[in-house]
């Protein structure tokens, strides 16, 4: 049982969109341990998308696409699927009752259009979309060949994904194997990817059933480790699938959901191998052995988000002062829920005259040695912690170019510096790239710092 993705919409093929359907889908899908061996981008064009959804139905068990369920002239997946499939489309009575009943709630009237979103192409399980007016729809188009639409804007797919979708990715997973994926992501900074594969080269050399593999992120490195399971319906260790039922919103749709299929109805099936996950536990505990503190996280856990789980635990604060990152490194610690209970302050000391004024940098070390050196990192750190009172002061002062460039002071030429406690800790950067890239990775670089 393998399936393939075919993601419907011009501005996909334009660039105005980027398509994040693929990714969410693949990453479901392999937790489902149903392999993907295709996917096609297609545009709004009814020659084209049928050939395409022919060509998959050709090659794949399960089909699914993405978008082109709206109400509009340019949304052709459902009348597609019709003709690939030689099912015709029937209206469902209590799908446009609700759709109706969607417009009346909000005092708009139902363009004609809206009507063909209760049409589906008969013998179809409707997904309810309690999030917009389209339905998805699921179609056993013939014995283990399987059809299912999704809605294209994000925040309608991912909930019907996660919500009705759950017993047919089931049953899907069951007919496959029932082996699942299961993923952690380790997330690295402070060492470049090869430098990371350098200390785990042995480990990569004899990859057993857990698996490995580097990504090299903006300034980051993350490694995955992975293992197969065979798992019970609805339990995917590990991995952060909801199970069926769980995002059942109710709602409007009510009347439009679909009976779970039957192979999905018992839980009965063997616990997940914890011999697996002890495997999987084991080369994590050996790779922060070899990566200690360069780890700071896992699977969705941000660097900001660690910096901040440390600050809590210690109940302790910190006040920043920026000047090349015009204060990226405080947007970054504010993105994090509840941050204000240890982000007391944050200056953005861009000319020298601010530098002395607000942070009390000394105008001899301003002359001496250049806005952009040791000792003024150093003073900016301390300073802004001195002014507020925090427990760590965090600066960061370069030169993001393009221009302003010297030959001991290049561009990218960053210092990043921490003080706290124990001290004050500097670091000297040169980074390559443009101006966006050398800020992005100046906020990285000193978020890092203080996290150590
Ligand atoms: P609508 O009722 O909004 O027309 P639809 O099911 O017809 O929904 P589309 O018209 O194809 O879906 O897409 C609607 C919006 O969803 C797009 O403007 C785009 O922002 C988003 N979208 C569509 N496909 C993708 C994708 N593959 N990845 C991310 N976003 C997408
Ligand atoms: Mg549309």
């Amino acid at each position: 049982m393998n399936a393939e993705i075919v993601c419907v919409g011009t501005e996909l093929l334009l660039g105005e969109t980027v398509n994040t359907h693929a990714a969410f889908l693949f990453q479901r899908l392999a937790a489902y341990g149903i392999d993907v061996y295709h996917h096609v981008t297609v545009g709004d064009n009814p020659a084209r998308l049928t050939a395409a959804l022919e060509q998959a139905a050709g090659r794949a068990g399960i089909v699914i696409v993405t978008g082109g369920l709206g109400p509009t002239g340019d949304d052709l997946t459902r009348e597609a699927i019709a003709s690939v499939t030689g099912r015709p489309l029937v209206l469902d009575a209590a799908v446009l009752a609700g759709i109706e009943a969607y417009f009346a709630a909000r005092g708009r009237p139902m363009a004609p259009g809206n009507r063909k979103q209760a049409l589906f192409p008969e013998g179809s399980h409707i997904l309810p979309n309690p999030h917009g007016t389209a339905p998805g729809f699921v179609l056993e188009w013939a014995a283990g060949r399987w059809f299912v639409a999704l809605p294209g804007p994000p925040r309608e797919l991912r909930p019907m994904v996660d919500g009705p979708l759950v017993p047919f990715l089931e049953r899907w997973s069951a007919a496959a194997g029932g082996a699942r994926l299961v993923r952690r992501v380790l997330r690295v900074a402070g060492l470049g990817e090869s430098e990371v594969e350098h200390r785990l080269q042995d480990l990569f050399a004899r990859q057993g059933r857990v698996t490995l593999a580097t990504y090299a992120k903006d300034g980051e490195v993350h490694l995955r480790l992975a293992v197969k399971v065979v798992a019970a319906p609805g339990t995917v260790p590990g991995v952060a699938v909801p199970v069926p039922g769980a995002a059942a919103a109710g709602g409007q749709d009510a009347a439009a959901a679909p009976s779970a299929p039957a192979a999905a109805a018992g839980g009965a099936a063997p616990p997940a191998p914890a011999a697996a996950l002890q495997e999987l536990d084991d080369v994590e505990a050996e790779v922060r052995r070899r990566l200690g503190l360069y780890v700071y996280g896992r699977d969705e856990e941000t660097l900001e988000e660690a910096v901040g789980r440390l600050l809590r635990q210690r109940g302790e604060t910190v006040a920043v002062a920026e000047s090349c990152t015009g204060g990226r490194v405080a947007d970054r610690l504010t993105n994090v829920p509840g941050s204000s209970a240890y982000v007391m302050a944050a200056v953005v000391a861009y000319a020298n005259q601010a530098k002395v004024q607000v942070l009390g940098v000394s105008p001899h070390d301003l002359t001496a040695h250049g806005a952009v050196s040791e000792p003024v990192a150093r003073a900016m750190a301390a300073g802004v912690r001195r002014f507020f009172g925090t427990d760590w002061g965090v600066a960061t002062t370069g030169i993001a170019g393009p221009g302003g460039g010297t030959p001991e002071k290049p561009v990218g030429t960053v210092y990043v510096a921490v003080d706290g406690p124990g001290g004050t800790r500097v670091e000297r950067h040169r980074w390559l790239g443009d101006r966006h890239a050398v800020k992005t990775r100046s906020a990285q670089a000193a978020l890092l710092l203080l996290y150590r």
